[in-house]
């Protein structure tokens, strides 16, 4: 029998409110496929590509926002960079430039006729062969781009949300880079969401092999503890998050001290606030970790300050003064 969806154990729930938020596709929307704009529903590859069976893709994630002004993409460029670092690291090389593909984004993004919502470039090793060794194969390239809410739930931006230390740890140095981001690092990130889905946690936090804290399934992390905001460093498995980057300059702005730091677990514990970052979660307060309540077990007055000014620049209230957003 061919197992679907609902008939998957666990999807009960998964489907109810502990999953992802993930709204319907616009089927009768346009992406952007090698250059071309083709309809929803041609978008599609063949079974022997390579990235079907070893992962062999990269991608991106990035919000637009509906404000006063118009249509605005965040910090376009950024991810374009990064996408392009992320393929440099697997030797793929984009047969497009970085203006090239943020073109592609704005072309998908009003093809669509998107306000705000999620876009989702990708670069991919195509069909070919299926040997192992991937220089045989075709980079291609995709961009998506629909509407999204909330990523952890309409309430987690202001009420927060409760999670758990997953029993999965985050790739370990030299094994799966974890600056690239990588379709197949996303099979980690699947054992640590399943598993904090099933025991009814809207998201799960990873150790590094070290033990030390690293980043949630597909968001990083800050804790405030003594007023200083503290973030895991980049050798603790974590992804160089863009969201990461305007929370440390805004909590510069605000006069927080932010340092980049070595986390040990249970001073996520004792810390006064916890929050993850990510252009999908926004900036999602955490009021439990494995049922101990963080601080007041609400979302703290830093926190606040921080997403108040974040949402600010990007509901156009104020001032875009570090260019992060690209109108269409
Ligand atoms: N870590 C992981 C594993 C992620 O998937 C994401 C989402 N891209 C992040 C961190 C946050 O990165 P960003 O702020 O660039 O979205």
């Amino acid at each position: 029998m061919r197992r679907t969806a609902e008939s998957n154990i666990g999807s009960e729930e998964i489907s109810n409110d502990k999953g992802d938020f993930m709204s319907p596709f616009n089927e009768n929307g346009k992406v952007w496929m090698n250059g071309s704009l083709v309809p929803w529903k041609d978008a599609n590859i063949h079974i022997a590509s390579h990235a079907v069976h070893y992962g062999s893709s990269l991608f991106e994630g990035f919000r637009a926002y509906r404000n006063p002004k118009g249509t605005a993409i965040l910090c376009l460029q950024d991810h374009i960079h990064r996408l392009f670092n992320s393929c440099k690291i697997y030797r793929m090389e984009i047969p497009y430039t970085e203006e090239d593909l943020c073109r592609a984004v704005v072309e998908t993004v009003k093809a669509n006729d998107l306000k705000s919502g999620y876009i989702r470039p990708l670069v991919y090793r195509g069909y070919n062969s299926l040997g192992v060794n991937p220089f045989p194969n075709p980079v291609d390239c995709a961009v998506l781009a629909w509407e999204w809410g909330q990523y952890l739930g309409e309430e987690a931006l202001r009420e927060g949300v409760d999670v758990k230390i997953s029993t999965w740890q985050r790739m370990a140095p030299n094994t799966f880079p974890a600056l690239a981001k990588a379709g197949a690092n996303y099979m980690n990130s699947q054992l640590i969401k399943m598993e904090a889905t099933l025991e009814g946690y809207v998201e799960g936090i990873a150790l590094n092999v070290c033990g030390h804290v690293s980043e949630g399934s597909g968001e990083n992390l800050f804790i405030l503890h003594d007023g200083v905001l503290r973030t895991p460093p980049l050798s603790s498995s974590v992804l160089l998050g863009i969201t990461r980057k305007c929370i440390i300059k805004i909590a510069g702005e605000l006069g927080v001290p932010v340092v980049e730091e070595t986390i040990p677990r249970e001073m996520l514990y004792i810390a006064d606030e916890v929050f993850f970052s990510g252009s999908a979660a926004e900036i999602t307060p955490i009021r439990a970790i494995d049922k101990i309540e963080i601080g007041s077990g609400k979302r703290g007055p830093v926190t606040k300050k921080i997403q108040d000014e974040y949402f600010g620049i990007l509901r156009a209230e104020k001032t875009d003064r570090h260019n992060w957003l690209t109108y269409i």
